[in-house]
């Protein structure tokens, strides 16, 4: 039997990395999936490499309005839905010093705001018995310097996680965080500008990891499918870290 058999999901910053290998999961595992993200040619690859029962929406969480236009293309379609994952996010590298009020709205506008309203404009097309799954890292338990802003809204997220579920626990709608450690993905890119300098910060990363390798977007994708499914039917509120022991040995 497949883990989620004709279910429906959103799954933002579905078009890459962590989020596109959930996608691919969960087709796999029975699911349509509504994938959204930034560049409608990165979600065009994304849908191609998923292969079947995906739609893509372009948009940007941290505006309202894409937010509302991801939903209301759902219902158009008829569906409800029946999960949640609010994975897209961002990450600059910025010391305290150096941090701008561009830089801080910016990271809180994606990661903290964008989660809150993705999940916020879902309620009423939730299904009661419903899975939230909320992408945070478990770098939130750590202080890290020139992550600060990012590990905030990380924070933000988990905190949000706690609070959701123990109101949304009346409609038996679960909500849990998945706090990953650091995961081959194209976010190093996004932090090292060149190749080079990303996989130098890949391999700096392994070496402290006392697994000894970071992780992948598969590993990922099975927390995710854990989480979003009846497998972790007695869960809600837990933050699952999957990070190769980075931040519990
Ligand atoms: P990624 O860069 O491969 O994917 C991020 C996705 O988010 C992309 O699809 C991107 O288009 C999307 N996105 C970014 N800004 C957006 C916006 N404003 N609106 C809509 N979509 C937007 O990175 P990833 O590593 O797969 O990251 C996924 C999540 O995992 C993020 O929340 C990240 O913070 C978290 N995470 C990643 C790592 C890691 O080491 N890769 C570690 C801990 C947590």
């Amino acid at each position: 039997m497949k883990k989620l058999q004709g279910k429906v999901a959103v799954i933002t910053g579905g078009s890459s990395g962590i989020g596109l290998a959930t996608a691919k999961r969960f087709v796999e595992e029975g699911a349509h999936v509504y994938i959204t993200g930034r560049r409608q040619a990165e979600l065009d690859k994304a849908a191609k490499h998923i292969q079947r029962s995906v739609t893509t929406v372009q948009g940007d969480v941290s505006k309202l309005e894409d937010i509302d236009r991801l939903y209301a293309t759902v219902e158009r379609a008829g569906h409800r839905l029946d999960i949640i994952v609010a994975n897209a996010g961002i990450v600059e590298l910025v010391t305290l010093a150096q941090s701008t009020p561009e830089h801080f709205d910016k990271t809180f506008g994606v990661n903290a705001r964008g989660t809150f309203f993705t999940v916020q404009k879902a309620l009423p097309l939730l299904n009661d018995g419903g899975s939230v799954v909320v992408v945070s890292s478990a770098g939130h338990t750590k202080g890290i310097p020139v992550y600060t802003t990012y590990l905030g809204t990380k924070a933000a997220q988990r905190s949000f996680v706690r609070s959701w579920a123990a109101e949304l626990k009346e409609r038996k709608i679960r909500v849990n965080c998945l706090s990953p450690g650091p995961v081959d993905t194209p976010i190093f890119e996004t932090q090292g500008g060149t190749k080079e300098v990303a996989d130098g910060m890949r391999n700096d990363f392994a070496k402290q990891m006392p697994l000894g390798r970071i992780g992948t977007s598969e590993e990922m994708a099975n927390a995710v499918v854990f989480l979003a499914s009846d497998d972790s039917s007695f869960c809600t509120g837990i933050d699952l870290v999957a990070d190769a022991g980075f931040t519990q040995l």
